[in-house]
């Protein structure tokens, strides 16, 4: 009997001795069916706006970014984002003149299309226009809890909320209109969505010529919080920008 389990002990130190020559992680690899460490990485590095113009979550990362998603660290850090939002909001006051505004995204920042991605891999698919065209037509994408009890306080706070959306409005703006509503966002200043004279044009300029007209209007934009760096970035971005978290697409 010693001797069987000399020999096992011996056939298993060889083992991790050859894998650990060829620079592998066996365990781990092979557990999970994907290398969480590469794929934690990668997701930072979107968040932090430093992979751009990516297509497709990568192959081996798609389990990854549906655990991330359904199995609780996303709402987690969507609770974490919103904290830091209340936190701002609690320095700042609305003035009486009724200009003080805030800017909020829609799609997988007031509204969320988890479910439609769930169907697509979480992002592993490629981006399908008219599938998503359909998704959206129906109008039945949940609110996103956490943002909506922010855009509760905003509103209850005084300030002036206008919703940006890259959306096309002459398709959109019926299903758009009456999902948010059945949300609950009622109350907005205005829900802005992208005219003819901007088909074809990236969202950061869309959104920030949007911006810059409020700013002309008289507007202060005390915050801005958007899933995607394009709700962002550019002209009359707002004193104070959020990244709500997004791994599963890229908006230029
Ligand atoms: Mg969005």
């Amino acid at each position: 009997m010693v001797a069987i389990w000399e020999l096992l002990l011996l056939v298993l130190a060889n083992h991790l001795l050859r894998a650990s020559e060829a620079g592998a992680r066996p365990c781990l690899r092979s557990a999970m069916g994907f290398d969480p460490s590469y794929c934690l990485s990668w997701r930072v590095a979107v968040e932090a706006n430093n992979v751009r113009a990516w297509r497709t979550v990568p192959a081996q990362c798609v389990r990854y970014i549906e655990e991330y998603m359904v199995g609780g660290q996303y709402c987690r850090d969507l609770d974490t984002v919103v904290d830091q939002i209340l936190a701002y909001l609690n320095g700042i006051t609305a003035a009486a003149d009724g200009l003080d505004a805030w800017i909020l995204d829609v799609d997988d920042t007031c509204l969320s299309n988890t479910l439609y991605y769930k169907d697509k891999h979480f992002g592993g698919d490629p981006f399908d226009r008219m599938a998503f065209k359909s998704w959206a037509l129906r109008g039945t994408s949940p609110a996103i809890l956490a943002v909506l009890h922010l855009y509760r306080k905003l509103i209850e706070r005084g300030f002036k909320v206008f919703l940006i959306t890259g959306r096309d409005e002459e398709v959109f703006c019926s299903s758009t209109t009456q999902n948010l509503h059945a949300q609950g966002f009622t109350g907005y200043e205005r829900l802005i969505m992208r005219s003819a004279e901007f088909r074809g044009a990236g969202a950061t300029a869309f959104k920030s010529e949007r911006r810059k007209q409020l700013v002309a209007e008289g507007f202060r934009i005390r915050g801005n919080v958007g899933d995607q760096w394009s709700d962002l970035l550019g002209d009359c971005a707002g004193d104070r920008i959020f990244k709500i978290p997004n791994p599963m697409y890229f908006v230029p």
